[in-house]
Formats: C-alpha cells, structure tokens, sequence
C-alpha cells in the first residue's frame, strides 16, 4: 500500500482506531479488560471509560501496542512505508518518512521484524523441485567461475534429467527466475562469517535460517522440517554437507565447479534470493549483528513470499500488531 492509498484509506487517527476496534472487537467496542460493552463514548483522547470495571480502555491494551506512546496512525503509515518498500529500507529512512526520532524508528522496525518472522512460520510445507544453498554474510570475498558458458553433454546429469521429467517434474526456466550472470559474486567464506541456509520452492516460497555449523545432520534436518521429502526432488550444489541427501529425498548434484546449471537443473531461485539478501543487507542495514541476523533474515523471507502481493503484508502486519497478548 502505498502513501496515496493510505492516506485515502486511513486519513485521520479516527479512521485507524476505528479500522483497528472492527478488528479486536468486530461491530461493537468492548472493554479490553473485562469484556462489556458498557462503555463512554469516546473520549478526545480516544479511550472509553468502562461502567462495568471502571478503567480506562482503548484498542491497543494488551496487544503488541499496549505501550506504545505513538498514534496509531503513525504505525499504520510505519508499515505502509516498509511493506512498500521492495528491497527493505534502514531506520534512518523510516524515521525520515513518518516523523519520529531514530530510536523510535528503529524499535518500531525491529517489532515489525519479529512479527514478519511469527508470519513465516505458517508458511506451507515446500514441494516440487526445491533448491538448497547457503550464504555467508559478512565474510571474506569467495571467488566464482563464470556461470554463463554453454555446459558441454552431461550423460550422467542427461539421465536424471529423464528420470525426474518422466515423474513429472519441469525444469524448463520460468522467465522471471532466470538468474542474472554474475561475473564476480561477493559472497563469503571467510571463517568470521555467519552461515545462513535456504530451501526455496521454483515459483513458491522461500524458507531461510541461521545456522551455525553446516553439517549434514543440521542440512538434513532443516530439509525435514521445510520439504515435502516424498514429492519433491533437491537440488544443491557439491557441497560435502548436502552429500547423503539422497538418503532422505530425490537428489540432484550439480558440481558448480564444472558447471552452474544444466538444462534448468540449477539452483538459480535460491542464487537470486541471496542477491536480494546480500543487496539488502549491505545496501539498507550496512552491518548487522549476529544476534539481529535471523531477524534481518525473517524480513527477506518474508517479503520473497508475499513478492506477488504487497497488500497482503500490510494488513497482515496490522492484525498481529493488535493481537491480543496473554498477560
Ligand atoms: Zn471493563
């Protein structure tokens, strides 16, 4: 949603209340503590007084905004502003756009962080052919071939290729999920260096996590946790971790030491999404400490899912700010 669409939708403070109320309450504005609908009318400063409990009520008691200090309006236009921004944006230019002070700024994206990684655990289970790779943010530059040449005649992969179209699988490229040549990656191995593993589903979603050692154990449960392993076929590349993969689903290798894709066997979807990631991160968040990371993470993730309708993410964004917390 964009600044016109908002600013026609939710004009004033009134209309954010009153969308938000619709929301928790449904037609009729209850007591947030006691339940009744035995209420003031609405006070200049927004809140009802109870007839039943006496306290003083509002929207906002005991959700994600219980404590907030700000207008509503100023969160509803928080999570305009970031869920329209495609390729994320810093606090600084949060703080720019809806007029509050760089730690505001900053707490408020940060919530809206954790509740964009509360959405992605919905994400439905991954099937198809699913591609698995890592990353490594903020190591030392690691060196790539260049992945445009022709491959030369692959029997062995020609065979899998026959194999897995026969059980109905296509890998013919989607034009949108080409992947660009990169002539010199920036992407790290250096040993400082946090590991970040993704799954993602051709055309589908994305699922991505932190992860400290890269053993097999760990790759193979996270492909457990995400994938569909009996309707599905992986593809990674020869990294030693992904080596037994095969013990727990269909298993294609491609060795980027010899080649980077072979007719469409190739793990370009999750190569794109770590563009997006590394872009982002160096781009908008400069550095990022280790124990932000699986936030920043979150944030992509979140956005790669919903890439096919923003809308979504701000209305969704919206109800988990105003979701009820147990206290
Ligand atoms: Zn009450």
């Amino acid at each position: 949603m964009n600044l016109i669409e908002i600013s026609d939708r939710f004009p004033t403070e009134l209309s954010c209340i009153e969308y938000a109320e619709n929301i928790r309450f449904g037609k009729k504005v209850k007591c947030a503590y006691c339940g009744s609908d035995k209420l003031s009318v609405r006070r200049p400063d927004y809140r009802h007084k109870c007839f039943n409990c006496n306290k003083s009520t509002s929207v906002t008691v005991n959700t994600e905004l219980h404590d907030t200090r700000l207008p509503l309006k100023t969160w509803f236009y928080a999570v305009s502003v970031i869920t329209d921004a495609k390729k994320g944006m810093s606090a600084l230019q949060l703080q720019r756009n809806i007029s509050v002070s760089y730690p505001t700024a900053f707490t408020m994206y940060h919530k809206l962080r954790e509740l964009m990684m509360q959405e992605n655990k919905g994400t439905p289970e991954l099937e198809g052919i699913v591609e698995m790779d890592e990353t490594f943010i903020g190591g030392k530059p690691r060196k790539f071939n260049n992945p445009c040449y022709e491959p030369k005649r692959r029997s062995e992969l020609d065979l899998l290729l026959e194999k897995y179209e026969n059980e109905g699988y296509d890998f013919s490229p989607k034009e949108s999920s080409r992947a660009k040549c990169k002539k010199d990656s920036k992407r790290g191995r250096g040993t400082d260096a946090m590991k970040v593993v993704g799954i993602v589903e051709r055309n589908g979603n994305v699922v991505a996590e932190v992860m400290e050692t890269l053993s097999y154990e760990n790759l193979r449960d996270m492909v457990k946790k995400y994938v569909d392993t009996k309707d599905s076929v992986l593809i990674t590349d020869n990294y030693k971790g992904y080596n037994s993969m095969k013990k727990i689903i269909d298993h294609i290798i491609i060795d980027h030491k010899e080649l980077y894709s072979y007719k469409g066997m190739n793990s370009n979807s999750i190569e794109s999404f770590w563009a997006i990631v590394e872009r982002g991160i160096m781009g908008q968040y400069h550095s990022v400490s280790p124990e932000k990371l699986p936030n920043y993470v979150a944030e992509f993730v979140y956005r790669y899912n919903n890439r096919k309708d923003t809308t979504i993410m701000f209305y969704e964004l919206l109800e988990r700010l105003l979701e009820t917390k147990n206290k």
